[in-house]
């Protein structure tokens, strides 16, 4: 079965919740090797995209998710707008005109997200960014829908490999963004982004499963 709009729809309103609920150890998290926003950042922009949602729903998955990524680049600042603004404005270019996606639009989707936020941001696997918990991801989902797993199965192993992605920032010394400022004292934290970017993954295998499990 594919994922309807109202699931997509749901898989946003379900990151901004967990976005809330997380909010106070994102920022912990940035304050230790950035300047403590993380949490605010993204709270500020998820809710500005809540409240857009209720304002109306758009009409396409392509539609909705390009009206995320509007909403925040427009209201988020710092390295985390641009950057998500980005994923969610690819995945809706990706998407664009479709009122459903099969497993593979949605691999093709996030695939073209995560690529958005490479090109932006210029980071690779291992500078201890987001991408350490996007790109495993992405990769996950592709194998698994490739080696005939069901979406709901793909969707569960995509967001076991994005955990496991950003319990490996850890030990990373940064090379992109502010925590690449403390240089080796960067090491021994967890990346706030890449630790967003789980919830992301996570709250899409939540809301997105189809029941072919
Ligand atoms: P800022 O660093 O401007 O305060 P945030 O605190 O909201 O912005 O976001 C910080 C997160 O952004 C980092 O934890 C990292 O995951 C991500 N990030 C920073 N720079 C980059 C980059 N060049 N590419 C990918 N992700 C990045
Ligand atoms: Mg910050």
């Amino acid at each position: 079965m594919p994922v309807s709009v109202g699931q997509a729809s749901d898989w946003i309103r379900a990151f901004a919740a967990a976005v809330a609920e997380n909010k106070e150890y994102l920022t912990e998290l940035d304050s230790a090797i950035g300047d403590a926003d993380h949490g605010i950042n993204m709270n500020r922009g998820m809710a500005a995209v809540v409240a857009k949602l209720d304002a109306g729903e758009a009409g396409d998955v392509g539609a909705l998710l390009k009206a995320v990524g509007m909403t925040l680049v427009s209201t988020v600042g710092g390295a985390s707008g641009p950057l998500y603004g980005t994923l969610f404005l690819e995945m809706g270019k990706s998407a664009a005109g479709k009122s459903e996606l099969s497993g593979q639009d949605w691999a093709d989707a996030l695939a073209a997200g995560v690529a958005g936020v490479q090109r932006r941001g210029k980071a690779e696997l291992g500078d201890k960014t987001m991408l350490d918990a996007l790109v495993p991801a992405v990769d996950t989902l592709r194998s698994a829908l490739a080696g005939g797993s069901t979406l709901d199965e793909a969707l569960r192993r995509s967001a076991e490999t994005a955990q496991a992605g950003m319990t490996a920032t850890i030990p990373l010394v940064a090379h992109k963004g502010r925590a690449s400022y403390l240089g080796e004292r960067s090491a021994n934290h967890q990346d706030p982004g890449a630790t967003s970017s789980w919830l992301l993954l996570r709250t899409a295998a939540e809301t997105l499963a189809t029941g072919d499990s």
